[in-house]
């Protein structure tokens, strides 16, 4: 979608550089995203929301008074870290306690529920809200699991109104859900968009036909059908809507907020054209409409589709609604002038920290942002962490050649980033571990360290996996020097952090296939007294095939899972990428101990 030459990993960071510089009115770019300019009042609950990059005005352009107070930026449709959670968390806390509500994908909601548990330990009271509007995404019975897309402008109106005026951390909470509640959106796309730097399209609809309920990343839309005309599609929106109405709504005598949105090439006349035709159609059906909006709200990049939101409000839910916002993207009413920012406590020393903090995560940033300042340690403790760098090395190797190909594996069902967020995040992990290695730091801060960027590098869900991962590895260790025994602990002490994080088990066709198989056969076989190089051999080769045999499961968990009949006969490609690394590492074992 991007015209002009870009970088693609810088392209993110750049957008929010140059977004902050247009909007000087409204945010600051703190470390992890942005925050409002106008003063926070001391006690005012904090609504930070975020998510990836490539959906504006979600999730930066609704930061501003009465709307969010705070907004963590991921890169091009990736979940920002937890990290980025924590500390965007940290900045606009002002004893009211947060809010911390996100469109409901599986990254961030892995990311946002670890930070915040990190904002809980500062000693923040922290709630979190994911929007769960899409009804394409899972059926009525299993509500939490749909996918958010443009209810989310519904809910952060209310919630952020509602901070605004006052309401404690409960009340907002109560607010937000009963908005998300009575949230119902359903979308159709007619192309695909691309990524900044490809020379393609990231998924294609056939020409003349439309996708009903495809995903703002491009997971694949649930059904197909010819493209119709305004009158037609309106009729299809409206009726399944109408369908699947909240419990307790009765369309005769509530009534209705209705937002049009426009997901990026699907413009303005024909948005309105469209908007008409809704109005018509609920008209017809005895719906009175309350407000509306129609324009882009939630974006996929230059995707051209178009989502219809019913917003079934109550006479709270209506006053907060129309109540004064002012984002950069999102205004109503009046509200007090802002103050500039260097006037306000607090505030200034954000600012000055925006040129380093905007930037999502630099490589060259990475060590900054290790928790842990290395305690220099023996050459013996030394020789480990460099072992476990080389093995971070091998990994890099691996997934860089391997990167396209998961990346087709994860189209399939998923969004296709797989293969770009696990090169991502072990370039960051191994930047980190380098630098570690070079305070001469020992494998426990190595290891705590590599987890730490790999989960704010890579984003996604994996990245939050292998990021949690890798940290209760080192945490597990006790000393520096591991036995073959303390490393099986460790390994175990992972695979429980990624089931915990995760709530995958064996059978779910995620990561934790093959991963499981890997511990249970390394455990196994040391109990038996085998070579270690045997046993880690035989281990890399049990991961490997029941990361395979995932072709046969339907998936359960994650962004695939409602695309689950699609993904039948491939590979999960987090299973995939697993077993590629575990079988990296037993060949450079294999050629070590062979040289
Ligand atoms: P995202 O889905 O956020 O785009 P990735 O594409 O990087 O993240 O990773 C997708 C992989 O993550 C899946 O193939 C699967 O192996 C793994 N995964 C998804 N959800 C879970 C989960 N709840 N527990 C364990 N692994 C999961
Ligand atoms: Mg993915």
């Amino acid at each position: 979608m991007s015209r002009l030459i870009t970088n693609p990993e810088e392209f993110a960071a750049d957008a929010i550089d140059g977004f902050v510089k247009a909007h000087p009115r409204h945010v600051i770019a703190i470390d992890g995203g942005v925050m409002r300019q106008a003063p926070i009042p001391e006690g005012q609950v904090a609504l930070v929301v975020g998510g990836g990059s490539g959906h504006y005005p979600a999730f930066a352009g609704l930061v501003g008074a009465g709307l969010a107070t705070g907004a963590a930026c991921g890169n091009i449709f990736a979940s920002p870290s937890a990290g980025q959670v924590h500390r965007v968390g940290q900045a606009v806390e002002r004893g009211g306690g947060l809010l911390l509500a996100y469109v409901n994908y599986a990254g961030d909601a892995l990311h946002f529920s670890q930070g915040a548990e990190r904002l809980r330990a500062d000693g923040f009271d922290v709630r979190i809200v994911p929007v769960t509007d899409d009804i394409a995404s899972a059926p009525s019975g299993q509500k939490d699991q749909r996918r958010g897309i443009a209810g989310a402008l519904a809910v952060y109106k209310v919630a952020g109104a509602a901070a605004e005026a006052g309401q404690s951390l409960d009340a907002v909470e109560r607010i937000a859900l009963r908005a998300n509640g009575r949230t119902r959106s359903l979308g159709v796309a007619f192309s695909g968009c691309t990524l900044p730097g490809a020379d393609k399209p990231l998924f294609s609809v056939p020409d003349g036909r439309m996708a009903l309920g495809m995903g703002l990343h491009g997971e694949p839309g649930l059904s197909e059908g010819a493209i119709t005309d305004a009158k037609q599609l309106s009729q299809m929106l409206v009726e399944q809507l109408l369908d699947d109405l909240p419990e307790g709504v009765n369309p005769l005598t509530e009534r209705v907020v209705v937002l049009l949105n426009g997901l990026g090439g699907f413009k303005y006349e024909e948005l309105f054209s469209l908007f008409g035709a809704v109005a018509n159609q609920l008209q017809d059906q005895g719906v009175v409409i309350a407000d509306c909006e129609c324009g882009e709200l939630v974006t996929s990049l230059d995707m051209a589709g178009v989502s219809l939101t019913l917003f079934w409000v109550d006479p709270e839910l209506e006053e907060l609604w129309c109540a004064g916002a002012d984002s950069p993207s999102y205004r109503r009413g009046l509200l007090p002038a802002s103050k500039p920012a260097q006037q306000q406590t607090g505030q200034l020393q954000m600012t000055t920290m925006s040129t380093a903090g905007s930037r999502l995560i630099a490589r060259e940033q990475i060590s900054l942002l290790s928790p842990l300042a290395a305690k220099p340690c023996s050459l013996e403790e030394q020789a480990v962490s460099q072992q476990v760098l080389g093995d971070l090395k091998t990994s890099e190797r691996e997934l860089a050649a391997r990167e396209i190909e998961l990346g087709q594996l994860d189209a399939i069902a998923g969004d296709g980033d797989h293969g770009l967020g696990m090169l991502r995040g072990v370039n960051g992990a191994l930047a980190a571990a380098q630098a570690i290695a070079d305070q001469g730091g020992d494998v426990k801060a190595l290891l705590i360290a590599a987890g730490e960027a790999w989960s704010d590098c890579g984003g996604g869900t994996s990245g939050a996996l292998w990021g949690a991962g890798l940290r209760a590895a080192g945490t597990y260790l006790k000393n520096s020097t591991p036995t073959d025994g303390d490393w099986i602990g460790a390994l175990g002490a992972a695979v429980t952090a990624v089931q915990q994080l995760g709530k995958a088990m064996p059978g779910d066709k995620t990561l934790v296939d093959a991963l499981v198989p890997f511990q249970q056969r390394l455990e196994s076989g040391f109990q038996a007294g085998e070579t270690p190089d045997k046993t880690f051999q035989a281990a890399a080769l049990a991961s490997q095939e029941a990361a395979l045999a995932t072709a046969s499961l339907l998936p359960r968990l994650g962004r695939a899972r409602p695309h689950a009949e699609k993904s039948l006969g491939h590979p999960d490609p987090g299973a995939m990428s697993l077993a590629y690394v575990v079988m990296a590492f037993s060949k450079a074992r294999t050629a070590n101990s062979e040289g």
